[in-house]
């Protein structure tokens, strides 16, 4: 059993955990996937020996790509996730009473499977009736997608291989055509300091697709340097900020790092970004 588990960024820089115990190893038809325990986060996922998320910090992470969105949509009847293996995602979209229905369309059927046995403390709501799992590409799914939906999230890993599709604009036309007139998109868009090229590229990219997209900002520790980058897309440009105070009211009390002062804060840009993201 090896004792740390590192991540390489580019060659460049490595980002390791003490693993105290081995939970999961697998190899799928897509990636490999480990589960293992950190001393710093508890339980950890890692697929293709990419830190995904973790029980100590993904709070941080699937509050801030669902909330902005779900607190602010006119809509959230119908809501789609592509990715989000781990579950963390729909979990926090199924806190909401209004979400009739949740499509999720997950690449791989294997990540689910080992989330759900290895990956407890999420406390996903797998068998919640409204949730429908579809095990597909995600790019495919939506090329033929007849339905609409009120919001969709993309919670995919790192542009490369089967996700490199999740970051281009025919997939974000499709899910522009597949959003209620206000229904509202939000993605993960990568780190905006250490991987500034690909963060100002895929906010570019939306931009070119959707009207009006506003980048914000969050801590996710277990992703390299910590600092990472969202995005909020909307077909009817409408304010981001603007967030509706009895679904606040709704899940303030059960998030950790969600709340209606951290979403104000969030969507802050620092004079750099702002620059990159006008040149
Ligand atoms: N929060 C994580 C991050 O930013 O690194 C992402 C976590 S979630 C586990 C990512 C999921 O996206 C994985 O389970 C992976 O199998 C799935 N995925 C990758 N490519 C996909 C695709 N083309 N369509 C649908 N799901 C995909």
């Amino acid at each position: 059993m090896p004792m740390w588990f590192e991540e390489t960024y580019r060659s460049q820089l490595r980002f390791g955990l003490r693993v105290t115990a081995y939970h999961y190893r697998g190899r799928s038809e897509y990636q490999t996937i480990d589960i293992f325990e950190t001393e710093t986060f508890g339980r950890t996922l890692a697929l293709d020996n990419v830190f995904q998320t973790s029980v100590g910090d993904e709070y941080q992470y699937h509050e801030m790509l669902v909330h902005p969105a779900l607190s602010t949509a006119p809509s959230i009847e119908r809501v789609l996730v592509i990715g989000g293996g781990d579950g963390g995602t729909v979990r926090e979209v199924l806190r909401y009473p209004e979400v009739k229905h949740v499509t999720m369309v997950e690449l791989d059927r294997q990540v689910v499977e080992a989330c759900k046995q290895h990956l407890r403390e999420f406390q996903v709501p797998w068998d919640d009736p409204r949730l429908e799992l579809v095990f597909q590409d995600g790019v495919t799914y939506l090329q033929a997608c007849q339905d609409r939906f009120d919001v969709v999230l993309v919670d995919g890993p790192d542009p490369v291989g089967p996700a490199e599709g999740l970051y281009q604009s025919p997939f974000y036309s499709s899910c522009r055509e597949c959003l209620r007139a206000d229904g509202v998109f939000a993605a993960q868009v990568e780190a905006p300091q250490l991987m500034h090229e690909d963060f100002t590229r895929i906010v570019k990219t939306l931009r070119g697709v959707f009207p009006r997209v506003d980048p914000y900002f969050g801590p996710v520790p277990i992703y390299v340097c910590g600092s990472w980058g969202f995005a909020y897309a909307t077909n009817s440009g409408a304010d981001p900020l603007a967030v509706r105070p009895e679904r606040a009211e709704l899940v303030e009390p059960v998030c950790r790092q969600w709340s209606r002062d951290i979403h104000r804060a969030a969507f802050v840009q620092s004079p750099l970004i702002r620059r990159r993201l006008v040149d």
